[in-house]
């Protein structure tokens, strides 16, 4: 029994030592992998493994087994390579940001990202001696203003959260392009099934696998790639010496989540079209519902740009405002029991979100009003389940709210 004993000495012992046994058939599920570290036969296999000649692995920090097999699938989705996954999406930005950056470099951002992207690039990137600055991605020309000849970065989301405003891709491309600016886009609203960044100029595409990707709200990873080698290089070697590092679980979790990507965002996109209709034909019945944004709908504003960008995909995102102020929001919140008042997105179960108390609270109610946020605003990430049920529960809340 070779099993219980040291593979090299022979002896008995509880201490490592132990080998799988060995079979002819191959497991179809790939194994975890949680081992740290891995073990050199010589130290001139270590200098062939450090120097690329050797494939292998040698401190999880480094990298490791599953977050390669995950990073190689996102590549193919996003149509980038040698993509890096790290222990959250923010870690990824922070992986982009740490690599690419020096002091006195400029960074042009959209003015609706996610929270903690405008956050890091109003308080932290500062303190690092990196300059932010802002403007509506939707408007090229506000875009173009603020340029500086330091610009380095320029970084979007292609829908913006919570109004879902369409990013004028094309045209901040083309900016980027004439400036010597890297164009990054935060994927992850959007998704690789609706929106391709680097088919549409992007230098650099990022992604929170926490949401749609992984899909079950179980694990916290990001992803980024760059169309540069020598900026995937730094960008990895930030990722290493901060340490963004993904836990292996969490990498093997999002690979089983990504055997239904395709299957659950197309659902949960049938079902948002459904319910953006349905609540649109509430306005003029008095039911409660003052507007409603949905990419899809021929009443949104960038309805026209979002169906050249995103190829007829409108994703799964609905935002509507009901009618009254904080008592009537939480009310609905309330009522609506069965979707959970929950900040995140793209989970197989829908989630409620009410930008004015989370992504949007560190904002004045001026500012949120500047951006399109009022108090009766609510953003809807419909899942999977079914549409029917969703729309009852909708309905139910309005009701409740009205006090019908
Ligand atoms: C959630 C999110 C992030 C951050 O991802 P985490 O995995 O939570 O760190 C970044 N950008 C967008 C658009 C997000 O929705």
């Amino acid at each position: 029994m070779t099993r219980n004993k040291d593979q090299t000495t022979g002896r008995r012992t509880l201490v490592r030592g132990g080998v799988m046994p060995e079979s002819a058939s191959r497991p179809v599920v790939p194994p975890l992998q949680p081992s740290v570290v891995y073990a050199a036969s010589s130290a001139d296999a270590l200098d062939a493994q450090y120097e690329g000649r050797l494939a292998g692995y040698s401190y999880a920090r480094e990298g490791h087994p599953n977050a390669d097999m995950l990073a190689e699938k996102i590549d193919w989705l996003e149509g980038g390579e040698d993509g890096l996954v790290t222990g959250s999406g923010m870690a990824a930005i922070s992986a982009m940001f740490l690599g690419l950056l020096s002091r006195g470099d400029h960074v042009l951002a959209g003015d609706q990202l996610y929270g903690r992207s405008l956050r890091m690039l109003t308080q932290d990137l500062p303190r690092l001696g990196i300059e932010t600055s802002f403007a509506d991605a939707g408007d090229a020309a506000a875009m173009a203003v603020a340029i500086r000849p330091n610009t380095r970065l320029i970084l979007v989301e292609a829908v913006s959260n919570p109004t879902l405003r369409v990013a004028d891709m094309t045209a901040i491309a083309g900016l980027a392009a004439g400036a010597d600016a890297l164009l990054a886009v935060d994927n992850t609203f959007t998704t690789p099934a609706m929106f391709r960044p680097f088919e549409h100029g992007a230098d650099i595409v990022i992604n929170s696998i926490t949401k749609f990707l992984a899909g079950h709200s179980d694990v916290t990873l990001g992803y980024v790639t760059a169309r540069d080698a020598d900026h995937r290089q730094a960008m990895r070697d930030a990722a290493v010496t901060w340490g963004l590092t993904p836990s292996p679980f969490d990498c093997w979790l999002a690979d089983r989540g990504l055997h239904s990507f395709d299957l659950r965002f197309a659902a949960a996109e049938r079902s948002a079209a459904t319910i953006a209709d349905h609540l649109s034909g509430h306005i003029p019945g008095g039911r409660g519902i003052r507007r409603v944004l949905y990419p899809g709908r021929a009443d949104h504003p960038d309805h026209a740009r979002a169906r050249t960008l995103f190829g007829g995909r409108h994703g799964n995102m609905v935002t509507f405002e009901i009618e009254g102020g904080r008592e009537a929001v939480n009310a609905f919140i309330g009522a609506a029991a069965g979707i959970p008042f929950a900040p995140t997105l793209g989970d197989i179960g829908s989630t409620l979100s009410h930008p004015a108390s989370s992504s949007h609270r560190g904002l004045s109610a001026d500012d949120r009003a500047a951006l399109g946020i009022g108090e009766g605003m609510f953003r809807l990430s419909v899942g999977i389940e079914p549409v029917e049920m969703l729309i009852d529960e909708l309905d139910a809340a309005l009701a409740a709210v009205k006090g019908d």
